[in-house]
């Protein structure tokens, strides 16, 4: 690993989860972190207080990160605090899972808004900065469900299929000026997301897992730590699949 520089780090809903896993290891790799977190405090200190306790430098900054105003309030709260940010997390994500039939619209507008627009508008909000520095790396969450699809998850789908087709553009479109755009697309991970689904549909997914267990976020967030660092500087575009082999 030829990490040489600290960077600023946002990491969009970043006080759980694989979010969370993500902001410890970029802090583990020196990184500066803010925390965007949409209404748990509590969990957002709790997180930048286990960086701290590591040794590493962390914030937390509210936000719902669906929302243009909150957004551009949040990348200058972190702007004014930290800098400007330099390695952009696109993190954040819901689900409100249903049948197309049964499907309405506001679970369509909800997960459109938290997991699609927010990759839009956080991106949009720190490009300028990453042009002037001609450096960036912009890393977004997407999930398997949106290369491969899967039933009751049509909005959710969707909305991760879009970042793949976002990713590539915006890497053909800043490419030139030394800032990556890439994506991570992982499978059954466990946390609170997953836990809400049950431990039997945890179960029956294991059985169908190439390595035979759900993955950790750790193991989400050491892909996500490799395409934000110096040594992936020469990959932008890709979507990099975290799935345990599940879609083999
Ligand atoms: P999680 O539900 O544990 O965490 C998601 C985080 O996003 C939470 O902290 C939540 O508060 C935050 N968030 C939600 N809406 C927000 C908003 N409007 N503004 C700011 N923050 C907001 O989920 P997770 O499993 O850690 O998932 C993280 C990412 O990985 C998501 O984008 C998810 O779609 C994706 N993903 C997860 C899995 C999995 O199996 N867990 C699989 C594929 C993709």
């Amino acid at each position: 690993m030829s990490e040489i520089t600290s960077r600023v780090a946002l990491v969009t809903g970043g006080s759980r989860g694989i979010g969370r896993a993500i902001a410890e290891l970029l802090a583990g790799h020196g990184h500066q972190i803010a925390i965007n977190y949409v209404s748990n405090e509590v969990a957002a200190a709790e997180a930048v207080a286990a960086i701290e306790a590591a040794g590493g430098t962390a914030i937390a900054v509210r936000g719902d990160v669906g929302d243009q105003e909150a957004v551009d309030a949040l990348i200058k709260d972190v702007q004014d605090r930290l800098g400007p940010v330099e390695i952009l997390v696109n993190n954040a994500g819901i689900t409100r899972d249903d049948l197309l039939m049964r499907m309405r619209p506001e679970a369509w507008d909800d997960v459109m808004q938290t997991n699609l627009k927010s990759v839009y508008l956080c991106s949009r909000a720190v490009m300028r900065g990453m042009l002037r520095g001609r450096w960036g790396r912009i890393v977004s969450l997407s999930s398997v469900a949106g290369v491969y699809g899967n039933p009751g998850q049509a909005n959710y789908a969707a909305a991760k299929a879009g970042i793949i087709g976002f990713t590539m553009s915006l890497a053909k479109e800043i490419g030139s000026r030394g800032i990556t755009v890439n994506a991570v697309a992982p499978g059954f991970i466990a946390t609170d997301m997953t836990a809400a689904l049950g431990d039997d549909v945890a179960t029956a997914a294991a059985e169908k897992i190439t390595l035979g267990r759900l993955g950790l976020p750790e193991e989400v967030a050491s892909a996500v730590g490799y395409l934000a660092s110096e040594d992936a500087s020469y990959i932008t575009g890709q979507t990099i699949v975290v799935d345990g082999g599940l879609a083999l």
